[in-house]
């Protein structure tokens, strides 16, 4: 390893003293002891400063402080054990296998220790040696053992060392946890004594927190459970604050800062809207419709989350802002995540509007240059009062002459950021977004801390009820006999096939095989169709046109099926391999049967070897409807990822914080964070400017808050 301290900037004469912030920005590679070939594989873990050297949390820990006499050792736990090195072997299997044996005794109680394939480790130890070993014990054979054990070499028996939490930290290939430990601890030792606090000794004691000096080290190296406990709330209250922060100050940015028209709806406009539909709107839309109609009367944009489950009717309260917008002389759009959503939207609007003057147009990719630029030219000169398209269409170029509102299908596709880019000027229209996966409370409080939020909860009248199966593969052939009897009968069926990776070849390939599967097998008999992402818009409008028809009986497709498609014919939906998907997913999957007068069906296919979490998961997906509970099952069993990948939202991962655990520090977070920019808005006052600082670094570009304060 190439020694760095020669070209250590400290070392070249600075003519001034860093500044604290400075000497936490040096790159990494100069802290002591890294080196420019480890600080190549620290990137790879996102560590490019000293800072981020001190704030690589650990992700564990390994409890060595469980001491046990072998005597009451047990195969649950890892545990430490201290003994006498009585003997050592090595065993060679050829092939360049290999064993090591290390017997321990003590007292008249022995313990074996053992490597695989590490030959070195015989090298390591002699007969006489006072050991400490730490790991999962067995008992096998009448006798102790432990593989690949942690190992303490002790000084002779008046050796009592400290037992501790040894940190353990996220790796990549090529870094080891021993040099791992050695660089955060090298960095912490050299740049920790530089941060300064950004708490209040008042809201240090308020909210119990320990103070930063101290658990700087403490979250590093443990002395015990407890002080861990209290070193990693520290920093989880103050991740989670600065969120917080940076949640409110966006809000307050653009209650600050932008102009809605106020979209009033007399009540004569509300009446004309209601006589359009042709049913009564649920007590939860009536409730629902009330919150957005407050806020379009504002000046104040609308931020507003609209959440309900698949078929709860979330497409009736957006129409009724949208009339609204129109209504007062105000174009609006409407912005879904695929085309073929798009496309039925439109048709929705179509057969509402059918008697009124409302000029509307649907925006696709599959446009001539000609039309569209045709279309644009309405949008701008204000000829056209509604716009449907998916957001890559009505984002791109479009310019409205007098957008009032935007209405965003299925939020969690779309990044925090797109929100922002039909703004003009001061000017914004109102914002509501829908979604159709319901969010757990901790997560909508975390990523869309600045939206209001209406859960519809409630499903209109006249919703079937969807049995669904687990089916296991003993079961297969019952289960499509059952299909092909339904499909006799004229209903259709979906069957979705495995997302057997992120990527959309290996995920058409994977439906092409099922369709090859089901149309030479099992359904034979029928009309098989097939969609999937590597289609070509046009092909896809067909092959749904051809399902909607009628003139396909079973749809084979990825997951593209997942949101909005409604088929009321439709009732069986199967889904291949469903221990791949999310239960928030297979939820939404299901929410496509029962939509109209039939009863659904829904069977979760799985796969030959299924673990116990993924036998749960389907287990309790078949029991509940809820999508709120499976929600926050799948949150509690998956964590937050599963819902939101950072690319989705756009935000920094967190680093410490797990919202699964850490819910009543959010809600504390989230309570001081809104108080204290109530009592300083803009976070100017020099006792907060490193507050500010943090929360500009972290959040200042994901949530645009570039011109706060
Ligand atoms: P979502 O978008 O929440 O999945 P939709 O708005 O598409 O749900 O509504 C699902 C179905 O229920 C649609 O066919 C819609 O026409 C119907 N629907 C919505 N609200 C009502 C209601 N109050 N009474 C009867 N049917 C309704
Ligand atoms: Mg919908």
């Amino acid at each position: 390893m190439a020694s760095s301290s020669s070209n250590h900037p400290e070392s070249s004469q600075p003519r001034r003293p860093l500044t604290p912030a400075e000497m936490l920005a040096t790159p990494v590679e100069f802290v002591r002891g890294v080196g420019p070939q480890r600080a190549e594989l620290l990137h790879r873990l996102d560590i490019r400063t000293a800072s981020d050297l001190i704030f690589f949390f650990p992700r564990d820990y390994e409890d060595l402080t469980d001491y046990r006499d072998v005597a009451d050792l047990d195969e649950e736990n890892i545990q430490t054990i201290r003994g006498q090195v009585v003997e050592i072997d090595g065993r060679s299997s050829g092939f360049g296998k290999s064993v090591v044996g290390v017997l321990v005794r003590q007292g008249n109680l022995y313990l074996r220790a053992l490597w695989f394939n590490q030959p070195f480790m015989r090298e390591k130890f002699a007969e006489g040696q006072q050991v400490l070993f730490s790991g999962k014990p067995r008992f096998k054979g009448g006798r102790w053992e432990m593989a690949h054990p942690r190992v303490t070499w002790l000084d002779g028996p008046e050796d009592q060392p400290e037992m501790r939490l040894l940190p353990l930290y996220p790796l990549t290939e090529g870094l080891s946890q021993y040099q791992v430990r050695k660089m955060v601890a090298s960095a912490v030792e050299h740049y920790g004594h530089v941060l300064e606090e950004v708490f209040s000794a008042d809201l240090l004691q308020q909210y119990d927190l320990m103070p930063l000096a101290e658990a700087l080290p403490a979250i590093h190296s443990p002395q015990d459970a407890q002080q861990l406990e209290r070193a990693r709330r520290r920093f989880v209250f103050q991740e989670l604050f600065i969120l917080q922060l940076a949640v409110v100050a966006r809000r307050w940015q653009q209650q600050v800062g932008f102009r809605a028209p106020p979209l009033v709806a007399t009540p004569d406009i509300h009446a004309r809207i209601q006589r359009l539909f042709p049913f009564e709107w649920t007590a939860g839309q009536r409730a629902a419709i009330a919150e957005v109609a407050a806020d379009l009367a504002g000046e104040t944009p609308m931020n507003r989350l609209l959440q309900g489950d698949v078929g709860s009717g979330k497409t009736v309260v957006a129409l009724y802002a949208m009339l609204v917008c129109v209504a007062r002389g105000y174009q609006a759009a409407l912005m879904a995540p695929t085309e073929i959503l798009a496309r039925q939207h439109a048709e929705t609007l179509a057969s509402l509007l059918r008697a009124s003057r409302v000029r509307y147009l649907l925006l696709v990719g599959g446009m001539t240059a000609k039309e569209r630029a045709a279309a644009l030219a309405d949008i701008a000169a204000g000829k056209i009062d509604l716009v449907i398209g998916t957001h890559a269409v009505v984002q791109e170029d479009v310019r409205f002459a007098k957008l009032g509102l935007v209405v965003i299908d299925e939020q969690h596709k779309f990044g925090v950021r797109q929100r922002a880019a039909l703004r003009q000027g001061e000017q914004s229209p109102h914002y509501l977004v829908m979604t159709a996966t319901p969010i757990p409370r901790t997560i909508s409080m975390t990523l869309f801390g600045d939206l209001d939020v209406t859960t519809l909860r409630e499903m209109p009248p006249g919703r079937q009820e969807v049995r669904t199966y687990v089916v296991g593969p003993a079961e297969h052939g019952r289960w499509w006999h059952f299909v092909r009897g339904k499909l006799q009968a004229g209903r259709q069926a979906y069957v979705v096939a495995p997302l057997v990776d992120e990527s959309e070849n290996i995920a058409a390939a994977s439906v092409a095989e099922a369709f090859e599967r089901l149309s030479n097998g099992e359904l034979a008999a029928f009309r098989v169709g097939i969609i999937h992402g590597r289609m070509s818009p046009g092909e896809k409008e067909e092959a749904m046109a051809r399902f909607r028809a009628g003139d396909t009986q079973v749809l084979v497709s990825t997951s593209v099926i997942e949101v909005g498609v409604d088929v009321p014919n439709a009732c069986i939906m199967v889904i291949d391999s469903a221990e791949r998907f999310g239960l928030a997913q297979l939820h939404q999957l299901r929410g496509r049967v029962g939509r109209g007068k039939l009863a659904g069906f829904c069977a979760v296919m799985a796969g030959e070897e299924l673990t116990e979490q993924a036998q749960a998961r389907l287990d309790a997906f078949a029991r509940t409807s809820d999508g709120f509970e499976l929600a926050e099952m799948d949150f509690q069993l998956r964590g937050p990822g599963d819902l939101f990948g950072t690319q989705q939202h756009g935000l920094p991962p967190l680093r410490i914080a797990d919202l699964r655990h850490d819910q009543k520090i959010l809600e504390e977070a989230r309570r001081e964070a809104k108080e204290l920019f109530a009592a300083d808005p803009g976070l100017k006052s020099p006792d907060h400017v490193r507050l500010r600082r943090q929360m500009l670094v972290r959040y200042g570009n994901a949530l645009d808050l570039s011109d706060v304060g």
